[in-house]
């Protein structure tokens, strides 16, 4: 999981496996102190990927 500006969510993107997208609301980013992973500035949005979900679903699958 990565955080990025709205700059470098292209970036970002590339980075992530199977990148999904999250923006990062203004009260999480006053509390939480995100910065962008390229940059440094004050992140907007997460990256992150479900590659740990989809193993478990294909588990119950199977
Ligand atoms: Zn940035």
């Amino acid at each position: 999981m990565i955080f990025v500006c709205k700059k470098h969510v292209k970036k970002g993107l590339k980075m992530v496996f199977l990148p999904h997208i999250q923006p990062i609301s203004d009260e999480n980013k006053i509390t939480g102190n995100f910065h962008c992973h390229a940059c440094a500035q004050w992140a907007d949005f997460k990256l992150y990927n479900f590659e740990s979900h989809r193993k478990q679903a294909v588990k119950k699958a199977m």
